[in-house]
């Protein structure tokens, strides 16, 4: 088994990095760097059965990873999610072929367990030692239980609201935690202004090339579920869009393989918070950039970031799948969480639950028509945010008063 990976390069002009070396953006003009593969000699000497025989792991794809020694792979167990299909949720909804992927199987509870794995692998790889992220509370769960297995020292920083459930495990798997005044982008600029000081590697989203291939195994794992046909849309919780344009590379990819069975791509479908939806704004008025969304917030902190780096990239896939953006409100996303857990038994985090609030909205504007095939990412568990359901205490009942009581009634 060996990776097909040949170098990084610049998503915005093509400058081409040397993957043995330790790299962050482009260096010319700081675009996202991609990951590029040798895809001409692996069509020739490889096909995708063999995957299939694997262990049923995100790293059964290793000829389209960018880890080139196995033995720097540092894993907790990233297990190929379910794809559930979801017949009474879709009933209500007004579709006959509605579908779930799960993410919250994955360690730590969030999909950001795929990106992580692979910076902190790849880290191992280039000898870096110490890691730092900026993060809503999720990718650092998911940073300071990778660089704990891998043994390196990792510091997180959060906004000074993040959920309870994010702040303590990052504190249990050993990280130094900090809380920060305002959200993510505050926590970025401090982890950026500390970088020469401290000596640590920053991996936010896309300043680091390879959390993009470790989501990208979402894209390759649907397409192998679904037997090498692709769905009609994806129904995607975009915060930075790492998953977005993680998919979109991944069927590209696939398709430059010559292992699709059709054409056919899904349509991609941005989910947003109405209280922070700089994609929305920026899709709809035909912008190629998104401007900074002021007074960001929502419930869904994952949604919460209002001036994503990726922005040009998750604009282009938007366009090129035929897809389009939509942003719900936080009641809508609290309806959903239960709605779904209702109805199918599935637990989904605001951000996963969002994605059944638009498909809801988009069924009803025909964009979405009855019998296609459409795929909701459920991106994390709602065991982190219980606190978020309301409703009545439920009752105690007290046995020993009732056999009391029925023994009175027999006396
Ligand atoms: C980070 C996160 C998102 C957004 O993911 P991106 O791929 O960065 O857009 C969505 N849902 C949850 C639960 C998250 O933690
Ligand atoms: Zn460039």
């Amino acid at each position: 088994m060996k990776s097909y990976f040949t170098h990084l390069e610049c998503s915005a002009c093509g400058q081409a990095c040397d993957p043995r070396r330790v790299q962050t953006t482009c260096p010319d003009c700081g675009q996202p760097l991609l990951a590029r593969y040798d895809l001409a000699t692996l069509r020739r000497s490889f096909s995708p059965e063999r995957w299939e025989e694997r262990p049923a792991t995100m790293w059964r794809y290793r000829e389209l990873l960018p880890v080139f020694d196995e033995r720097n792979i540092v894993s907790l167990g990233e297990t190929i999610t379910p794809l559930l299909p979801l017949p009474r949720l879709g009933e209500a909804l007004g579709l006959t072929d509605l579908w779930l992927k799960d993410e919250t199987r994955l360690p730590t509870g969030t999909f950001k367990a795929r990106g992580l794995a692979m910076a902190v692998s790849k880290c191992v790889e280039l000898g870096i030692k110490r890691v730092a992220i900026p993060s809503a509370g999720n990718a650092a769960e998911a940073l300071s239980a990778y660089a704990a297995r891998a043994g390196l020292e990792c510091f997180v920083f959060l906004p000074e609201d993040a959920p309870l459930a994010n702040r303590r495990v990052c504190q249990a798997a050993g990280a130094r935690v900090f809380r920060v005044k305002g959200l993510i982008g505050d926590a970025g600029r401090l982890v950026q202004q500390g970088r020469e000081e401290h000596g640590w590697f920053d991996v936010s989203t896309f300043k680091e090339p390879y959390r993009l291939e470790g989501k990208k195994t979402m894209g390759l794992e649907l397409a192998e579920q679904f037997r090498w046909e692709l769905p009609d849309a994806i129904v995607y919780p975009t915060g930075g869009g790492t998953g977005l344009v993680g998919f979109w590379k991944a069927f590209e990819e696939l398709g430059a393989l010559g292992w699709l069975r059709s054409e056919k791509r899904p349509q991609m479908i941005a989910v947003q918070a109405e209280g922070c939806a700089p994609i929305v704004r920026a899709f709809h008025e035909g912008r190629d950039e998104a401007e900074p969304w002021e007074g960001a917030r929502t419930i869904a902190g994952g949604l919460r970031v209002p001036k994503p780096f990726a922005d040009r990239l998750i604009l282009r896939v938007l366009r090129e799948s035929g897809g389009t953006a939509v942003a719900v409100s936080d009641r809508e996303i609290l309806e959903s969480m239960k709605q779904l857990a209702r109805a199918e038994g599935l637990l989904a985090s605001p951000e996963g639950a969002a994605t059944v609030a638009v498909v809801r909205k988009l069924v009803r504007e025909g964009f979405l028509q009855r019998d296609e095939r459409v795929v909701l990412l459920n991106s994390g568990t709602l065991l982190k945010h219980v606190d978020l359901i309301e409703g009545p205490e439920p009752p105690v009942l007290d046995a020993a008063a009732r056999r009391s009581r029925d023994h009175e009634d027999q006396g």
